[in-house]
């Protein structure tokens, strides 16, 4: 009797088959591949427009109106000078803020070194307080990394700039100048936001923006904004706390900004710095805050501050549809954007109709 051997059996008779190596590895990726994928996992979307996801605790209950706390706001970060260093200690209520790749740039040196200029180049670094971004761009990044970063944003629900989620030990006027150096030295900027009260001439004068422009060239313009709160109830601060929601609170916030020219020919001046923060202080501020609360909140012109009796929300207006273009008194439109607010009725549905599909599989297995 003859009995094939058992190398003969396992021979592929198909002379097209490319034997597999004997390890298929990340790095056999064609380069271009291996870029796309470093992009896809560790570039996000702003931390500003990052919601809760569907199954954490911070979200809205699906059966409520409630408003959404966003994430971004949930936080505290403890600043405290440790010359010539700061130690700097965050705590959030959930992760929902949190960038998810970051363990990519510890796979290897090599990845390391592939992935990280994509990483500091296409992200949008965003800072509720100047001394956050000190803390740590200025104080802990190394030079060639700061030179990667083209994009920052500050946005902060507070009127003077300093959120409370912030808490920085010690005297906030020294590291006023240390902070600009630090902006200065990520010379490959292309795009700066920063709450208005950033460039009160009181402490940004001609001196700082012709600095700014001199070290920046790629910058060419400010984006100055504003995060405007709105609530039922009243709050000390003039926005909510980071962690507690008074009962049958609700809140939302509103971004609206302009884009600011930075001067480089050296024409800016001290009257023109002035004009400039009193019309993005007082007009465009108290003109978006106006339309606000008459258009969408329910409050008389004569009665602007009752609109917390009349707080409703229009039905439109939901976390998908989040954005709005307004005019306003001088006949500007301009487009505003709301964060904070309530669950969509896509969303609802979607969690309904996934909950029914679960339970009708749990019944087909019986
Ligand atoms: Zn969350
Ligand atoms: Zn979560």
């Amino acid at each position: 009797m003859i009995t094939a051997s058992p190398e003969i059996l396992h021979v592929n008779p198909n002379p097209w088959h490319i034997p597999r190596p004997k390890k298929l590895t990340f790095m056999h990726l064609p380069r271009e591949v291996r870029l796309r994928i470093y992009e896809f996992v560790l570039v996000e979307i702003p931390r500003w427009d990052k919601k809760h996801h569907l199954k954490c605790r911070c979200r809205p209950r699906l059966d409520s109106d409630d408003t959404e706390h966003p994430p971004f706001l949930q936080s505290m970060v403890k600043i405290t000078p440790v010359p010539p260093k700061f130690h700097i200690a965050t705590t959030t209520r959930c992760d929902c803020a949190k960038r998810k790749g970051l363990s990519l740039l510890l796979a290897s040196r090599e990845i390391n070194q592939a992935a990280s200029p994509i990483f500091w180049s296409l992200n949008t670094f965003c800072f509720l307080d100047s001394m956050e971004f000190l803390a740590t761009v200025g104080h802990r990044l190394q030079p060639k990394h700061q030179q990667r970063i083209q994009s920052v944003s500050f946005m902060s629900p507070d009127a003077r700039g300093m959120p409370r989620h912030v808490r920085l030990y010690g005297r906030r006027r020294r590291h006023i100048e240390p902070f600009w150096q630090a902006i200065r030295k990520c010379i490959r900027l292309r795009h700066l936001e920063l709450p208005a009260w950033y460039i009160n001439p009181a402490h940004f004068n001609i001196h700082r923006s012709n600095q700014l422009a001199k070290a920046l060239p790629h910058l060419q313009s400010l984006e100055i904004s504003h995060l405007l709160p709105y609530s039922n109830k009243a709050h000390s601060w003039g926005y909510p706390s980071p962690w507690y929601k008074q009962p049958e609170e609700r809140t939302f916030y509103v971004r609206c900004s302009r884009r600011v020219p930075l001067v480089r020919d050296g024409s800016w001046t001290n009257q023109a710095a002035k004009d400039l923060f009193r019309e993005l202080q007082h007009n465009f501020r108290v003109h978006v805050d106006t339309a606000v609360k008459t258009k969408l909140l329910g409050a008389t012109i004569d009665g602007l501050e009752e609109y917390r009796t009349t707080f409703r929300l229009p039905r439109q207006l939901d976390e998908h549809n989040c954005v709005r273009r307004i005019t306003l008194p001088s006949g500007e439109t301009t487009t505003i954007r709301f964060y904070g607010l309530r669950t969509s009725n896509q969303t609802r549905l979607r969690v309904v109709q996934e909950k029914k599909s679960a339970g009708s599989e749990a019944e087909a297995e019986k």
